[in-house]
């Protein structure tokens, strides 16, 4: 697609892939978005609730904590209660490991180096390899072992890399791959650091993110910048976005980084200007209305909503549905890129709303066609 625009390619680093139940992370798959439940694991119709808002934005896997045995017990239900796969957290505590993996986890959370006794990494590993469920390896800057503390003196890449490849050396012992590998940490240096040594030390798939980022907008940026910088490297197979905010966010916020890249698409995109003396209708509100009546639709598509000729017919060239302000209340509509049709400032954001719901439905439609003829 963007064979003609090399200034838009990035060129993934190739990774193994690895299966989180029926979502494929690594090697050419998407780049999925994962978020965390806040709710009491323990308190599964919370948990089932949470999981399912989550689902409704587009989260591709979901995490829950695990810290005692009232909540792998309740994982079973949750499981079976939710759509997409779930990943348990796991800290040091091995018996939950066993019993999230037989509750139907589709991925631990676990550092078998805090485990201890190797027969409880062999359990571990025995049980996530029964139940078909993959591990993810979790350094984070803020808890790394001591003696690399030492060694290094303070929190590092150098550090990060090497705790992260001895805890995948101690699942390689056990003749397990079937794992990904995440670096975090909260300041954004270290963490692309960290990133970018693990990133040539192994092709193992990486979930990116950067921890304890802060609230939604102040987490949003430094996510945004932190992520966004590796991203474009190519680095990343699945990401979270670590918000002091509800997981619907973090999913939204996720799937925004990802749009900006050009990585994965999903539900409408809004080009639209700032707005300014040239203005000819209230585009501010004109947007914030648009993103909250158009929050449903699923399908890839792009709506430019510009104040004025200066930039209007431009992004509009380049957007599904366009709409540059016009005199006398009356603005243009443009139709894949070409102009259309005017439409009364009172009836402006009804009637784009309508175009974007009939333009998605064809979308739709012509993709249950194909699919249809690439399965006779
Ligand atoms: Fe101002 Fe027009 Fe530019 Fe919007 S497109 S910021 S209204 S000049």
């Amino acid at each position: 697609m963007n064979a003609h625009r090399p200034w838009k390619i990035i060129t993934r680093r190739k990774s193994r892939q690895i299966m989180v139940g029926n979502v494929a992370v690594g090697g050419d798959a998407p780049i999925s978005v994962q978020s965390m439940t806040n709710t009491l694991t323990a308190d599964a119709a919370a948990t089932i609730a949470q999981i399912q808002r989550m689902e409704a934005v587009g989260v591709d896997i979901a995490r829950c904590s695990c810290p005692d045995e009232e909540s792998t017990a309740a994982l079973k239900e949750i499981v079976k209660s939710v759509n997409v796969p779930i990943v348990a957290d796991i800290h040091f505590h091995y018996k939950r490991g066993i019993e999230a993996a037989e509750a139907g986890a589709a991925c631990l959370r676990i550092n078998p180096g805090n485990i201890g006794a190797p027969d409880r990494v062999a359990e571990i590993v025995r049980a996530a390899k029964d139940h078909n469920c993959s591990i993810r390896i979790g350094v984070n800057a803020g808890s790394l072992e001591q003696e690399l503390l030492e060694k290094y003196g303070e929190p590092c890449p150098e550090a990060m890399v090497e705790s992260a490849m001895a805890h995948a050396r101690i699942l390689e012992d056990h003749d397990f791959f079937n794992f990904k590998i995440s670096v975090k940490a909260s300041d954004v240096f270290l963490a692309i650091a960290a990133y970018r040594g693990l990133a040539k030390a192994c092709d193992y798939p990486l979930h990116v993110g950067v921890t304890e980022a802060g609230g939604l907008r102040t987490g949003t940026v430094k996510s945004s910048v932190g992520m966004g910088l590796l991203l474009a490297e190519g680095i990343g197979d699945t990401i979270r976005v670590s918000l002091s905010a509800e997981p619907e966010e973090e999913v939204r916020v996720g799937y925004e980084i990802l749009k900006s890249l050009g990585l994965r698409s999903r539900g409408v995109t809004v080009v639209s200007c700032p707005t300014c003396a040239r203005k000819r209708y209230d585009v501010i509100k004109t947007v914030q209305l648009l993103e909250e009546r158009l929050a449903h639709i699923t399908t890839p598509l792009t709506v430019s909503v510009i104040g004025c000729v200066v930039n209007g017919p431009g992004e509009a060239r380049e957007t599904d549905i366009g709409v540059t302000g016009g005199g006398n209340g009356k603005h243009m509509v443009y139709l894949s890129g070409l102009t259309d049709h005017t439409v009364e400032d009172a009836d402006m954001v009804d009637h784009i709303v309508k175009l974007v719901e009939a333009k998605a439905a064809e979308l739709e439609a012509a993709d249950v066609a194909k699919a249809a003829i690439a399965a006779e």
